[in-house]
C-alpha cells in the first residue's frame, strides 16, 4: 500500500524532470532547476550537499545558500531520508532494474542479511564521503557534485529537453546501472555521497520504522524486503534506512495487528 504512493510520487517527480524544462521553453518560469538547486516560485531549494560543497570551495556562504537548503534539511529531520526512496531518479531506476531481474527471471542478486552488515555498509559510505569531501576541499572543485546520480539525470533531463543533446556525464550513470544490474544497489548503499550526506540529519524523533508489539511470529519478510539489507525491526534508526516502507508492506502480521510500522 505505501509502495503505491511512493511509486506515484516518484513518477510524477520523474515525469517532472522533462516537464519543467519544457514549461520553460514555453516561458512557464514559476519552477526552474535541477536537483542540484530548483526554484519553485520564490521559495528556492538546493541540495545540502551541493551547497556544503560550494561552501567548503568558496570558503564563504551566502545567506539565500542557507536559505536554499532550510526546507530540504527539515524534510529529512521530519521524514527522515526520504529524498533517496519517495524522490530520487536514480533509484526509482534501480528499482526499475530489480523489475527487469524479476521479468528475466533472473535471481535476485541482493546480499543475505547479517547483524555486521549494516555497520559495514554505512563505515564505507561515511569513509567514501569524508574522503570525496577532504579531496573537493584541498582542490578546490566541487568534485562530489559531478558524481551526484540525481543531479547528473536531472541535468541531463533538461540539456536533453532544451538544447536536444546530452553530454558525457550520461556514460557515468549509464555505467552505475550496467553495475546495478549485477551488485545490488551498490551505488545508493555503499557510495553515493548526496544519500550519505542526508543520513546525517537522521534523528531519533523524526519518522522511522518500529516493531510495535513483541508477538510477531519472526517470519523475517520485512528483512527480506529491505532493498538497504537492513533488519527493521531493529535498525528503523539506521543512517541507511530511507524511509521506503517496503517492510512495513511486507509484514504479513501487520493484517492482525499494528506489529512493524511508520512512528515518530
Ligand atoms: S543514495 Fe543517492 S542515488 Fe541513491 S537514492 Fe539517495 S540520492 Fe539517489
Ligand atoms: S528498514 Fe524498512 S523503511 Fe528502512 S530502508 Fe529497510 S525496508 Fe525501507
Amino acid at each position: 500500500m505505501i509502495k503505491k504512493y511512493r511509486r506515484l510520487i516518484q513518477i510524477i517527480v520523474f515525469v517532472g524532470m522533462f516537464i519543467i524544462p519544457l514549461l520553460n521553453i514555453l516561458e512557464i518560469t514559476f519552477i526552474k532547476g535541477t536537483f542540484y538547486s530548483i526554484d519553485i516560485g520564490d521559495v528556492a531549494m538546493a541540495d545540502p550537499f551541493a551547497i556544503f560543497q560550494a561552501f567548503l570551495v568558496s570558503r564563504g556562504i551566502s545567506f539565500g545558500m542557507v536559505v536554499s537548503v532550510v526546507i530540504p534539511i527539515l524534510i529529512m529531520l521530519i521524514l527522515g531520508r526520504v529524498w533517496c526512496s519517495w524522490m530520487c531518479p536514480y533509484y526509482l531506476i534501480t528499482e526499475f532494474i530489480e523489475y527487469l531481474r524479476k521479468k528475466l527471471r533472473l535471481k535476485l542478486n541482493r546480499p543475505k542479511y547479517h547483524k555486521t552488515l549494516p555497520d559495514k555498509t554505512n563505515f564505507v559510505r561515511f569513509i567514501f564521503l569524508i574522503i570525496g569531501t577532504i579531496v573537493a576541499g584541498i582542490s578546490g572543485i566541487p568534485l562530489l557534485n559531478l558524481i551526484s546520480a540525481p543531479g547528473v539525470i536531472s541535468s541531463q533531463a533538461l540539456v536533453l529537453i532544451k538544447f536536444h543533446y546530452i553530454t558525457f556525464e550520461i556514460f557515468f550513470i549509464l555505467l552505475l546501472l550496467i553495475l546495478e544490474f549485477f551488485y545490488f544497489r551498490f551505488w545508493c548503499r555503499f557510495f553515493c555521497p548526496q544519500g550519505a550526506f542526508l543520513s546525517i540529519f537522521r534523528v531519533k524523533n523524526g519518522l522511522r520504522v518500529e516493531k510495535m508489539v513483541d508477538n510477531c511470529s519472526n517470519c523475517l519478510s520485512c528483512i527480506r524486503s529491505c532493498p538497504m539489507i537492513l533488519n527493521p525491526m531493529e535498525d528503523g534508526l539506521n543512517p541507511l534506512c530511507n524511509n521506503c516502507g517496503d517492510c512495513v508492506d511486507a509484514c504479513p502480521d501487520n493484517k492482525k495487528i499494528e506489529t512493524l510500522k511508520f512512528r515518530m
